[in-house]
């Protein structure tokens, strides 16, 4: 094992260019201050991830995603990691409707592009392209392809959610270097986008869990099951 985050551990395989992901039912939130679990969510985001991961190559998005190993794991590329989280929202929520003092679901005229830097210790703070680029967390033209490829993720969940009738809300991504190439990494899952559901608007995302909801595992299998077009045994 190379590491153990809060809801993943990452193992070296024989092949130093490639990683192995195994998805935890561990969630947290409010920086680590509230710890859970919600059963089967590992294998909820590890088989949301590899399929979505799977959409996005196929309309040209370059993932760190290779193939799916078990119900919990997946192979990926060995990233360089950029330390940047990105953000990409649809709809007042969260952090936003907080700190702008808006109304939880406000619609934006267009999306809203946030960055903020990965860091634990300093709780991931908003960043502006001047940190990233002074701090040389990026180049300019690195900075620049995250950014059309982040706006391009959303152009492409959007309406594959919407067609299983979820809002894609907001999300969060990391991006890295693989062979000096920018490749988006990490995961998408209801860990890391809200969804809300557009009959209902019944939140199906991790939000139940940060504000004691309840049903989170029921909500994360309808996700899943969505995504895959039937029922699958989780
Ligand atoms: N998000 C995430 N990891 C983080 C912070 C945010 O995956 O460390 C996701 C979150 O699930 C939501 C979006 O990014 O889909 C925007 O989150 P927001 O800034 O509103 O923060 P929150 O209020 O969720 O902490």
């Amino acid at each position: 094992m190379l590491y153990e985050g809060k809801a993943k551990k990452i193992f070296a395989t024989a092949d130093a260019d490639t990683v192995l992901v195994e998805y935890k039912d561990e969630a947290t939130a409010f920086d680590g201050t509230k710890r859970g679990v919600i059963q089967s969510k590992g294998i909820v985001n590890n088989r949301m991830s590899a399929a979505l991961f799977a959409l996005l190559e196929s309309e040209g998005v370059p993932t760190h995603f290779i193939k799916t190993i078990d119900g919990r794991s997946m192979l990926v590329k060995r990233l360089q990691i950029i330390p940047v989280e990105v953000v990409v929202r649809n709809r007042v929520a969260g952090s936003l409707a907080t700190r702008l003092g808006l109304p939880e679901g406000t619609a934006l005229r267009s999306p809203i592009l946030e960055t903020y830097y990965k860091s634990d210790e300093l709780h991931d703070p908003m960043v502006c392209d001047s940190h990233i680029l002074v701090m040389g967390w990026a180049t300019p033209a690195q900075l620049q392809r995250i950014k059309e490829l982040a706006l391009r993720v959303n152009e492409v969940l959007r309406p594959f959610f919407l067609d299983r009738s979820l809002e894609l809300v907001d999300f969060k991504l990391e991006f890295g270097l693989y062979k000096g190439e920018v490749v988006l990494g990490d995961e998408i899952s209801p860990d890391t986008c809200r969804l809300w559901d557009i009959r209902t608007g019944e939140k199906m995302d991790k939000d139940r869990f940060r504000r004691d909801l309840g049903g989170e595992r029921e909500a994360y299998v309808e996700v899943l099951q969505r995504i895959e077009g039937g029922v699958h045994d989780v």
